[in-house]
This record gives C-alpha cells, sequence and structure tokens, in this order.
C-alpha cells in the first residue's frame, strides 16, 4: 500500500503515519519528493480497516492499495495451476472435465439411470442436489439425506466421483460422509461460518459465484476456505444478476479468463443456472470451453417436463449426448480436451 501525503504534511504528520504502520506491524519506507512525501508500506497481508484508518490520518491525501486483498487463491502466492485429484479425476490439468446429473435427486431409479445415462455420454463427475436452496419454501427442498444415499448409490454403479450442495454449517459433516465434492451455492458464497466449516473439511470444495459478487469478493470468500486449511478450491462462475430478463442470469464468460489470470485455483462454468434456457447450454458450453474454463456443470434429467427443479435449463439424455460429441471436437480445436473418466474398480 502507498501512502501519500498532503502537499505541505508536517514531520510530525509524517512520524504519526509511521508509527500507526509499526504498531499494525508493517513497515514503512519514506520516499521524499519535491512535492510531497510518499510512504510505502510493506507486510504480508494488509488489513483493509487498516487501509481506511490510514486514509483518514491527518496529513494523508491518498491511500493506494497495490497487491491484491487476497493472498493464498492469488496467482502471487502460487504460480502454478492447481490441480485437484478426485476420485481418479483431475481438475485444473488442462482437461475439461464434465460434472452432470440432475439439478434434485427426485429418488433412486432416477439418480442411478441419470447417472449411467452421463456416464455413457463421457462425463466424469455426477451431480445431484439433496438440500436444495429455492426461492419459495412452497417450492421443492430436496430429500436430505435421503438423496445423499441415492447419490452414493450412483457412485457405486458407475464408479463417477460426486458432488452435492451443502447449505448450512450443522450439515457439513453428514454431507462430507456422501460427497466427493461439497459444492456452495451461489446464495451462500458470503456465508462465512460455512465457509470456515468447510474449509475444516478434508473434501475438495466447489464455491459458486455470488448472485451479484464482483470477482474479488469471489476470490476473497474462496479465502476463508483456504486461510482454514483447506486447500482444494474449486471456483463456479454460474451467472451473474444484471438487467438483462432474456436470460435468467448473464453467464460472465470473461471471469474465466480473468479468474485464470488472478488465481491458480480451477474454475467451473455452469452455463445452465447462467442462461436458465436448455437452449442456451450447448452453445454457452462450448464458449466456456473455448475461454479455457475447467470444467463444465450440466443439469441433465430424463423428462425435464417433469423435474422437480430446473427442468427449463436441464437437458435431456439425448441432447447431453449430442453436446458432447460436440464438445469432443471443440476440445481438440482450442486445445482444452474432455478429460479421460475414472476407472471402475468393481471388488470381486
Ligand atoms: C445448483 O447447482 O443446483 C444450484 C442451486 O446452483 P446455484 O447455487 O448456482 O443457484
Ligand atoms: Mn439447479
Amino acid at each position: 500500500m502507498l501512502i501519500v501525503m498532503k502537499m505541505g504534511a508536517s514531520d510530525e504528520e509524517v512520524r504519526g503515519v509511521l508509527a500507526r504502520l509499526k504498531e499494525a506491524n508493517l513497515e514503512g519506507h519514506l520516499s521524499p519528493g519535491e512535492e510531497r512525501v510518499v510512504i510505502g508500506a510493506v507486510g504480508v497481508i494488509i488489513d483493509p480497516d487498516i487501509r481506511a484508518q490510514m486514509s483518514r490520518m491527518s496529513g494523508v491525501e491518498d491511500v493506494i492499495a497495490i497487491s491484491r486483498p487476497y493472498k493464498l487463491t492469488g496467482r502471487e502466492f502460487q504460480e502454478a495451476d492447481t490441480v485437484i485429484e478426485v476420485g481418479g479425476v483431475k481438475i485444473g490439468d488442462g482437461h475439461m472435465v464434465v460434472m452432470a446429473g440432475p439439478c434434485s435427486i427426485e429418488n433412486e431409479d432416477h439418480m442411478v439411470s441419470t447417472a449411467k445415462a452421463v456416464k455413457a455420454s463421457g462425463a466424469q463427475i455426477l451431480r445431484g442436489g439433496a438440500f436444495k436452496p429455492r426461492t419459495s419454501p412452497y417450492a421443492f427442498r430436496g430429500l436430505g439425506e435421503e438423496g445423499l444415499q441415492h447419490l452414493a448409490t450412483a457412485r457405486e454403479e458407475t464408479g463417477l466421483p460426486v458432488i452435492t450442495e451443502v447449505m448450512d454449517s450443522r450439515d457439513v459433516e453428514l454431507v462430507a460422509r456422501y460427497a466427493d465434492i461439497l459444492q456452495i451455492g451461489t446464495r451462500n458464497m458470503q456465508n462465512f461460518m460455512l465457509l470456515d466449516e468447510v474449509g475444516m473439511a478434508h473434501k475438495p470444495v466447489m464455491l459458486k459465484r455470488g448472485l451479484s459478487a464482483t470477482i474479488d469478493e469471489w476470490l476473497l470468500a474462496a479465502e476463508y476456505i483456504m486461510a482454514k486449511g483447506n486447500r482444494d478450491v474449486i471456483l463456479c462462475e454460474r451467472g451473474i444478476r444484471t438487467y438483462e430478463t432474456a436470460t435468467r442470469n448473464t453467464l460472465d464468460l470473461s471471469a474465466i479468463p480473468v479468474v485464470k489470470r488472478l488465481s491458480h485455483l480451477p474454475i467451473i462454468s455452469d452455463p445452465a443456472h447462467g442462461t436458465g434456457h436448455w437452449y442456451l447450454v450447448e452453445p454457452m458450453a462450448r464458449a466456456s470451453m473455448a475461454v479455457g474454463a475447467d470444467g463444465l456443470m450440466i443439469e441433465v434429467h430424463p423428462n425435464p417436463d417433469h423435474a422437480l427443479s430446473d427442468g427449463g435449463q436441464s437437458l435431456t439424455l439425448e441432447n447431453f449426448d449430442s453436446m458432447m460429441r460436440s464438445l469432443e471436437k471443440i476440445g481438440e480445436a482450442v486445445g482444452n480436451p474432455l478429460a479421460p473418466q475414472p476407472q471402475l474398480v468393481t471388488a470381486d
């Protein structure tokens, strides 16, 4: 951080700033200029409240942040891409990982048959929601633990690792017993107690971008998880609120290369929640691949018209299969090929 003193600031004011920096365990480096004094403050991480306090001190004209507000999530901290291995699938190693399955787990048959179909089409990870964050309390809110059991059965039958949402810090232990990846939904991106809790879980976490979160806020939310010791964080762009009404949200594709530049963490694109319409899922999935996403999250349902949630943005099994065939070609063309599927290990 740079502290720019006012023109004609007194020696006492400069000494006051240096003393405050020392109190905050920051090193102050003075550069006296012709017109004004500039003080460079150096520290591993600078508390934003200290920055705000400095800007209000007597004799201070301006305080300029130089480094990013996050540390562990930033490229400055780790230059090489983070690669997360889960159930034989690598996320972030230059291959595109497809997480597919229904929005909500509806019953065992539904989960297992959808899982088998998405596996046959080439998906590497299964998704399915057991705890559903719904806008209306009267909508279907998921099967809870029973749903997690169906998801675990689908994993056994297919050998694909599973991802599912945890909404409450009290449920982290329960969900982590079944899930291979814990999903934090958009509405909970800044639920800091929940972020702390999954930061202490021994499972990778996929953190969806908040409905109206800036990229800095999103990376700071990821920082909460990493600061508790969990380094296996995956980010997911799922669309943000804008004034556009033709789509449910605006899928911010530019966030993908921006995040790649700022952070070493893998980033997944979710064109279903990002657009809200099934016919936009394939084109936006193709585009996500081309801009370098590390993976996709896709909602798939054998009969979307009867889905208990998000039917309008879910692909049929046939449409999912044809999208995967098109992604094979795009992936080769743009140097972001589909990842290999994990091997099913059967005990005999
Ligand atoms: C979901 O993936 O099922 C979901 C609820 O997503 P989001 O949190 O992005 O709305
Ligand atoms: Mn959904």
